[in-house]
């Protein structure tokens, strides 16, 4: 990084990606003062030559001229973060790792516009892993070089230097976004609005903010906007008032969108693609293993605005649709017997994802539960029809179970037992889902974790069924 070259840059919490802006800065000229709370990634920092900064001490930010904070630090929430705090108060601008990698990019050897790399960047409440992991997929299938990078793959500091043509793409949670003092993306992609993760962005208004920090004026070359909820809805009228007609692209899982701008939509299986009312494309997204679901189908209606506004053919995205994978906990279909799929859906920590994945499939064994969110089941109560039993786990199984009313369910408190009992119930055509509408941290570290656990109950229950006698 360039763009502070002889300055001293603080940089609070020395993970992996705290560490790689360090080397970073260090390489661009700057130094860097590094500091952690725990005195072992303290002694690690100072043995690759680092200068360790007590940034707690009075008089800290005595000639520093920004303070550089890791992802991992939660900065208003539960409380203020002290450090943080003290910097605001002597006027230390704060930036984090995505900040830095956009002054990069501005600063950098990435000023040849003909030739220079392009940068994607996915928010949105949910769907963003998956638009950005098909988004690599697709350049990746078309032969173009692309780097994935942000809250997946790798830390933005760590990105090897794009080639000529090549394409980081960047999945940015709302922490970041709203940290990060330069976002100018060339592409920027608004998924979709639900209210998760209010607690730190002080409501509602406060998270929606931080996502519009990207589409500001002067922003992305293509705006890329999901208009299935009216903050989405907002984002595209306001940016189609001051814009050019091509600069955003309008997509829905939900409606036709055939008026005069540029739109991408599903129905009933079918991506269609729209501008000034005229289709100009159509893809059969029904049958693709990676991307059951309407909630996938919103994700691929991204992905293909975002990668036709590089100039990939309509013919070439939709033959890599049909090889992505999907990522693991996330609708990951993790075994077939019987008749009867199982799909590992950990990722669905909220109503609303769990609710999406609920839709996706016709007649669920749905296992759920955990540490319940605030809002409860909401959304995921107009998907029970999908569901032929339910199977509870977790320290809040009782008054979860309550909420199912009519549906049918049982309290099953551990996976193993959710697993095998669900598999020994199920018939043929049914699906086995896991979406817990809830977090796992009652009984896992993570969601991932809870994935994996689901994955090997099913490995064990089919093992037992294909046991003789
Ligand atoms: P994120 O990175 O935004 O958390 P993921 O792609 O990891 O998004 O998906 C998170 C969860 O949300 C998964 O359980 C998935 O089934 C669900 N999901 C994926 N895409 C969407 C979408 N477009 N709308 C609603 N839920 C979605």
């Amino acid at each position: 990084v360039r763009g502070y070259s002889g300055a001293r840059i603080a940089v609070l919490g020395l993970g992996r990606s705290g560490l790689a802006a360090a080397r970073a800065l260090r390489a661009g000229g700057a130094e860097p003062l590094v500091w952690d709370d725990s005195a072992d990634a303290r002694e690690r920092a100072g043995a690759e030559g680092f200068a360790v900064h007590d940034l707690t001490r009075e008089g800290a930010w005595r000639d520093v001229a920004a303070l550089i904070v890791s992802p991992g630090i939660p900065h208003l929430y539960p409380v203020p973060n002290r450090i943080i705090a003290s910097a605001w108060a002597a006027g230390v601008p704060v930036d984090n790792d995505i900040g830095l990698f956009f002054r990069s990019v501005a600063t950098d050897e990435w000023d040849n516009l003909e030739t220079a790399p392009r940068v994607i960047a996915v928010t949105g409440s949910n769907g963003k892993s998956t638009t950005a992991a098909l988004i690599h997929h697709v350049l990746t299938y078309a032969g173009r070089e692309s780097q994935l990078a942000g809250n997946i793959g790798r830390g933005v500091m760590d990105i090897d230097p794009p080639g000529d043509g090549g394409v980081v793409v960047l999945e940015l949670s709302s922490y970041q976004t709203e940290l990060a003092r330069a976002l100018t993306p060339d592409v920027a992609v608004f998924t979709n609005l639900t209210p998760d993760h209010l607690d730190r962005h002080a409501g509602l208004g406060g998270y929606f903010a931080a996502k519009r920090r990207l589409f500001a004026e002067g922003g992305p070359d293509r705006a890329i906007i999901g208009v299935d909820e009216v903050e989405g809805q907002y984002l595209a009228n306001q940016m189609a008032e001051s814009a050019a007609d091509d600069r955003l692209i309008r997509i829905s899982a939900a409606r036709k969108l055939d008026g005069p701008g540029w739109a991408v939509f599903a129905r009933k299986g079918f991506l269609s693609e729209y501008r000034k009312g005229r289709q100009i494309a159509s893809l059969d997204l029904r049958g693709i293993a990676g991307l059951p679901g309407a909630h996938n189908h919103q994700n691929a209606c991204a992905a293909y605005a975002a990668v036709r506004s590089l100039g990939l053919a309509p013919k070439i995205i939709e033959q890599a649709f049909h090889s992505f994978q999907g990522l693991p906990h996330r609708s990951q279909l993790v075994a077939e017997a019987g008749g009867v799929r199982f799909v590992n859906d950990s990722k669905a920590t909220n109503a609303d994802s769990a609710a999406k994945a609920l839709a996706a499939f016709p007649r669920i064994r749905w296992i759920c539960g955990g540490l319940e969110k605030e809002g409860g089941l909401g959304p995921v109560l107009e998907q029970l029809g999908h569901v032929v039993k339910a199977y509870v786990i977790g320290r809040e199984a009782g008054r979860f179970a309550l909420q199912l009313g009519e549906t049918p369910h049982e309290v099953s408190e551990t996976m193993a037992r959710a697993v095998a009992r669900a598999a020994a119930e199920a018939a043929e055509g049914e699906t086995v889902l896991l979406a817990p509408a809830a977090a796992s941290f009652d009984q896992y570290d993570n969601f991932e974790k809870r994935g994996e656990d689901f994955i090997a109950q099913v490995t064990a229950a089919l093992a037992r069924t294909a046991e003789p006698g």
